[in-house]
């Protein structure tokens, strides 16, 4: 029987682990993947209190570290379903890496769950987005980026990712075109004065992407300007999709309430309403989504798991 299971293994979860173990709680983090969750896509974080400069990967691997060092328990599995029972609850994993009938499920009793999920992707919604994605398509720069090196990209999207993005991309690619539906942006101010002065990226402003080009591979892009409405083409053979995240909540949907947009409805203080299951992170409901808050929600549920244990 263990204490607190978390789903998810990102920086909300991983914090969870720490001030779970640090209570001196029985921890087990179930994660599908690896751990790390959205953060080790950023090529630097710099915004971390206390820490002036480092890199998504290492941050996470730092926190892993901390967390399993601490005694934390972690093991790879995706969480299919949280089942309510008398005097626990029973956290059904499935084996992640094997399909069909060969994948076995595994049961975890446990007192209290703090779902950590996350937030994945939010594709553009194209037709053929899909079936591209990995021949041209792509939601991570950092990962995909060096398969592009004096090439033509493009980036749509226009919060700090989309102008991160374009900025790792500008050291590679011949030319970055920059595509944003408003001609305001959304991200940091700082970041994109930085791409001000790159010669090779290329605002595309008041413009949606309305068309992938390519049989097999991705060949360029259909754009439309939204003020006057005028279509054209850029061929380009990288478009990265920076347009921002959205939960994955669909397999707790019976056990906690979601808002509308499908994040865990919460208060600050990380209480589901449901007795025994908190939340943490950015498939909370929440008005920021920073690396600092879903440091803080997993501080503020591991404890609020603490206290209901007793
Ligand atoms: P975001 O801030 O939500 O921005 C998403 C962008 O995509 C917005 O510019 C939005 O346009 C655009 N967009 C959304 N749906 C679209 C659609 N269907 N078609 C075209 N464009 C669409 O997402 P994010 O950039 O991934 O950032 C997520 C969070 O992480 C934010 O809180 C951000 O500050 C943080 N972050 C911080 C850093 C850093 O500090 N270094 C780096 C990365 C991310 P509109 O602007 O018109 O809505």
């Amino acid at each position: 029987m263990y204490d607190i299971i978390i789903v998810g293994g990102g920086t909300a979860g991983l914090s969870a682990a720490i001030y779970g173990v640090r209570a001196g709680r029985k921890v087990l983090i179930l994660e599908a993947k690896s751990y790390g969750g959205q953060i080790i896509n950023s090529p630097e974080v710099e915004n971390y209190p206390g820490i002036r400069k480092i890199s998504g990967m290492e941050f996470a691997k730092g926190l892993y570290e901390q967390a399993t060092g601490l005694g934390a328990e972690f093991r790879q599995g995706q969480v299919v379903r949280v089942e309510e029972q008398e005097n626990c609850r029973v956290v059904v994993a499935s084996e992640t890496g094997k399909s069909g009938s060969d994948k076995e499920e595994q049961r975890y009793e446990t007192k209290t769950v703090i779902l950590a999920t996350g937030a994945r992707n939010r594709p553009l919604g194209l037709v053929r987005e899909q079936e591209l994605t990995g021949a041209g398509v792509s939601y991570c720069a950092t990962c995909d980026g060096m398969f592009f090196r004096g090439r033509q990209v493009a980036v749509a999207g226009g919060g700090s990712t989309a102008l991160e993005d374009a900025a790792f991309l500008s050291n590679y690619c011949e030319k970055v075109y920059l595509i944003h539906r408003r001609d305001q942006f959304r991200g940091e101010e700082r970041l994109v004065e930085n791409l001000r002065q790159k010669k090779n990226v290329e605002f595309v402003l008041n413009t949606v992407v309305t068309g992938l080009l390519g049989e097999t591979v991705l060949e360029g892009v259909r754009i439309q300007d939204v003020v006057t409405k005028e279509e054209k083409e850029l061929a380009v053979s990288g478009l990265f999709v920076a347009v921002g995240q959205m939960p994955d909540n669909k397999d707790f949907a019976g056990l906690v309430a979601l808002d509308e947009k499908g994040y865990i409805q919460a208060a600050e203080d990380c209480r589901t309403d449901t007795p025994g299951i908190f939340v943490a992170g950015d498939c909370r409901t929440k008005d920021v989504r920073q690396l600092a808050t879903a440091a803080a929600d997993g501080a503020v549920a591991a404890l609020a798991a603490c206290e209901y244990i007793g």
